[in-house]
C-alpha cells in the first residue's frame, strides 16, 4: 500500500533558499493525505515536485513502483486541480471537462462517454451547457473536480482547493470533494494553509514548517497532541 514514495527529497533554489530540506513520507492507495503549513513553508515546492514542474535538488520520489523523479509532467500519471477560476470562463461545462480529452486527441465517443460519467460523478448532468459563470462556487468547483479527473490520473494533486470560496460554502465542498475522490478511488496529496480543511478532508496531515515535517498522522492523532 506504498503506493506513493517521497524518499529524502529536498529542493534547494537558486538563491540558496532550501524551500523542501530532507522529506520523506509515504502515501497509502486511496487516501487524501494533506501538506498543511502557513505560507513560505514549502507545501507548493513539494506539490510542484510531484506534478514534476519542479526537480528535486536530493532525493527520489515513486508512484506505483515506478521511480518519477525526473519523468516530464507530460508523462506522469498525475493532474492537478487548481482553484474553481480556473475554469475556462467562454466554455460550457461539457466543454472545459472535454478539453483535456480533445487535446490528447481522444475519439469522439470516447471523449462524450467519460465526459457524461464525469458529469455524473459531480452531480452536474443538468448543467452541462451552462457556463462557469452561471453555476455557484461549489458548482464550478465540482467542475473543476470532474476535468482533473476525466482522465483518471493515479494521483491528484490538489492545490488550495477551496481557497477561492467563502467559508460557509467551503465546509459543504469539503465534504462533497472528500465524497467524490473516495468514490473514485484516486490517491490524492492537497497543500492547505486551512486547518479545518485539512481535518475535514485529510486520512493524514503533516504539519510542515521550513521545508520539514513537525508532525504527520491522522487528524485525531494532531488534535489530541499538545
Ligand atoms: P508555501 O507553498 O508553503 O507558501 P513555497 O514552496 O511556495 O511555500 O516556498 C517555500 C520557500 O521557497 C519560500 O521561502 C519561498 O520564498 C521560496 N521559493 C518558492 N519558489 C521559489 C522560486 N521559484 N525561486 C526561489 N525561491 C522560491
Ligand atoms: P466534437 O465536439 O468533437 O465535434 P461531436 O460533435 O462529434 O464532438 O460529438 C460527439 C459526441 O459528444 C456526441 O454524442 C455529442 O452529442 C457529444 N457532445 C459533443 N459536444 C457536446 C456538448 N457541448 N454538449 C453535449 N454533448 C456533446
Amino acid at each position: 500500500t506504498k503506493f506513493l514514495s517521497i524518499d529524502n527529497v529536498s529542493k534547494v533554489y537558486d538563491n540558496a533558499v532550501t524551500a523542501v530540506d530532507d522529506i520523506s513520507l509515504s502515501v497509502n492507495k486511496g487516501e487524501i493525505f494533506a501538506l498543511l503549513g502557513s505560507s513560505g513553508c514549502g507545501k507548493s515546492t513539494l506539490l510542484r515536485m510531484l506534478a514534476g514542474f519542479e526537480t528535486p535538488t536530493k532525493g527520489r520520489i515513486s508512484l506505483a513502483g515506478k521511480d518519477i523523479t525526473a519523468m516530464p509532467p507530460y508523462e506522469r500519471p498525475i493532474n492537478m486541480m487548481f482553484q474553481s477560476y480556473a475554469l475556462f470562463p467562454h466554455m460550457t461545462v461539457w466543454d472545459n471537462i472535454a478539453f483535456g480529452l480533445r487535446r490528447d486527441g481522444m475519439p469522439a465517443k470516447q471523449i462524450a462517454e467519460l465526459v457524461e460519467q464525469n458529469l455524473r460523478l459531480v452531480q452536474l448532468e443538468k448543467y452541462a451547457q451552462r457556463k462557469p459563470h452561471q453555476l455557484s462556487g461549489g458548482q464550478q468547483q465540482r467542475v473543476a473536480l470532474a476535468r482533473s479527473l476525466a482522465k483518471r490520473p493515479q494521483l491528484l494533486l490538489l492545490d488550495e482547493p477551496l481557497g477561492a470560496l467563502d467559508k460557509k460554502l467551503r465546509e459543504q465542498t469539503q465534504l462533497e470533494l472528500a465524497n467524490i475522490i473516495h468514490q473514485v478511488g484516486v490517491t490524492c496529496v492537497m497543500v492547505t494553509h486551512d486547518q479545518e480543511e485539512a481535518m475535514t478532508m485529510a486520512s493524514r496531515i503533516a504539519i510542515m514548517s521550513e521545508g520539514r515535517f513537525l508532525q504527520v498522522g491522522t487528524p485525531e492523532e494532531i488534535y489530541e497532541s499538545p
